[in-house]
């Protein structure tokens, strides 16, 4: 699980910082506690950043949210963006569309359609950003 923190502009979103919050893995779920979770937002706070996408891999092709990713997600907020990269990322993730893009709203999280997020979503790789990984329990 990655955290993306970034900032809006006219039209488009720049993410400054990467962050892997500390997770207690098996092969079935990553869980991450709240004290993790809380040295995020902390990080985003003092970086003036927004919380704009949750980014975690599936083992196989399916990319839709799990019930689980749908019922145990640690934020939801309007807007908030979760990326499901497939086959473990390790093909990467572009492009974009062969990722699952959800979309937090009042219903929960809504999958956007292939086509949407080929006409709204482009990633240009810049390198100006901050990784934090705190993976190793740093
Ligand atoms: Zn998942």
């Amino acid at each position: 699980m990655v955290y993306w923190g970034g900032m809006t502009n006219f039209d488009s979103i720049d993410i400054k910082l990467l962050y892997a919050p500390r997770t207690v893995s098996d092969e079935r779920r990553v869980v991450i506690d709240q004290r993790e979770n809380s040295k995020f937002v902390s990080t985003l706070n003092r970086m003036r950043l927004r919380h704009i996408a949750q980014v975690h891999t599936h083992p196989g092709k399916v990319v839709d949210h799990s019930q689980a990713d749908n019922e145990l997600a640690a934020f939801r907020v309007p807007g908030l963006l979760s990326i499901v990269v497939p086959s473990y990322c390790q093909g990467g993730m572009q492009p974009i569309t062969m990722c699952g893009v959800h979309r937090y709203d009042k219903w929960g999280f809504i999958r956007l359609s292939e086509k949407y997020v080929q006409s709204y979503f482009e990633i240009f790789e810049s390198g100006d950003f901050l990784l934090e990984d705190h993976r190793n329990g740093s």
